[in-house]
């Protein structure tokens, strides 16, 4: 091959020369290579019930307009979620986006130039400080308390000259849920510093804390939501998010055009339409997060409203126990990567009942 790959590679912007999304690929390979061809996969928050069959007929149908583009406004699922939400008693503005990855990115993109301050509440999802960095943006992290609850006035304080702030409810991976009133007095402290808020609600389907509400009142609040978990559709990477009336025309402008494609537009509108899948898996979160607070024997797991907990394995480092686990079949992540959280932190799924008690009986052998 002609060319110098050397001064090629000087043309790419730095922020790329290290970094990335880690992804859990160690402990599969390592129970793969301890014999387990169906190990416990507790590592990345997924539906472990499959995809609900409303879902795959709609997504199967779609096939067969491949040749076409798919609706660049995606309305029919814009207008499936918008009824789904009715329950909430607002008109609610609806966008989507690739995974709510891609309505991150699209989000940052339009409020982030070089050098512009973004807050973020941590720990928490890492995404958020790889978008804004990639965008050219400052990254301020503040660090949320012991025991992972936020220090609203301290988080208030930290987003003066910052032109939005991101915070996870439930927090991945903490699991930890912030009142509705706390998000609400963060609204009120960022309007005054002209601020945005991207309340990040990937999880909020497993707890019962609903912050629809407060899109009535605050122009400065974005929600997203995924279709990844309780809907189980992590493969189609479907996100949407709920926006202010006047940031509409903004996001659309932004957003790549032809971002989901026929077959994810079809698959979540046929899963929207199976709400018994969506009950059922729910039910069981909820059952199992109990389950696996009574279960544990050695080590402490932090309230959670998610469909995963944290546990603290100390005085192990979570990266051993990561491995050891995986050497028992059990898939799970170690939080080591998450900045500020330490190394004895691990977070676990809540898998189907056979990965549950595989993961409980391994857990307690270590
Ligand atoms: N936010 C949080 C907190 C997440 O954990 C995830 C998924 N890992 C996402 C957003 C992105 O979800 P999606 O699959 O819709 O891109």
């Amino acid at each position: 091959m002609g060319g110098d790959t050397e001064s090629l590679k000087s043309q790419v912007r730095k922020v790329f020369e290290g970094g990335g999304y880690v992804f859990a690929t160690k402990a599969a390979n390592i129970a793969r290579d301890a014999g387990f061809t169906n190990p416990a996969r507790l590592a990345s928050n997924e539906n472990p019930f499959g995809t609900s069959d409303a879902a795959i007929n709609a997504a199967k149908e779609a096939l067969c307009s491949g040749n076409r583009y798919p609706d660049e406004t995606a309305d029919s699922l814009v207008r499936a979620l918008a009824e789904y939400h009715g329950d909430c008693g607002l008109k609610l503005n609806v966008v989507t986006g690739v995974g709510m990855d891609g309505v991150i990115e699209n989000v940052i993109r339009t409020f982030i130039g070089a050098g512009d301050k973004v807050v973020v509440s941590t720990p928490t999802f890492s995404f958020y400080n790889l978008a804004v960095t990639a965008q050219g943006g400052v990254v301020e992290n503040v660090r949320r308390r012991e025991d992972f609850t936020v220090d609203v006035p301290e988080f208030v304080g930290a987003c003066r000259g910052a032109k939005i702030a991101f915070l996870c409810s439930p927090n991945n991976p903490t699991g930890t849920i912030t009142p509705a009133e706390d998000i609400e007095e963060i609204l009120k402290g960022l309007l005054k510093e002209n601020c945005m808020l991207f309340l990040d609600n990937a999880y909020v389907d497993f707890c019962d804390t609903d912050y629809r509400r407060l899109m009535k009142d605050y122009d400065n609040l974005i929600i997203g939501r995924t279709m990844s978990k309780a809907f189980g559709l992590a493969g189609m990477r479907v996100g949407y998010a709920f926006v202010p009336d006047w940031y509409l025309p903004y996001y659309k402008r932004a957003q790549t055009p032809f971002a989901l494609n026929n077959i994810s537009i079809a698959a979540a509108v046929g899963a929207i339409g199976d709400r018994e899948f969506v009950k059922r898996y729910v039910n069981h979160v909820k059952e199992w997060r109990d389950a696996f607070e009574a279960g544990l024997k050695k080590y402490r797991m932090y309230p959670a409203g998610a469909n995963f907990v944290m546990i603290d394995v100390a005085p192990q480092k979570s990266d051993d126990v990561v491995v050891k686990l995986a050497k028992k079949g059990v898939i799970v992540r170690s939080c080591a990567s998450f900045p500020t959280l330490g190394d004895t932190f691990i977070r676990v799924s809540i898998g189907d009942s056979w990965e549950n008690e595989m993961f409980l009986k391994a857990i307690n052998e270590i």
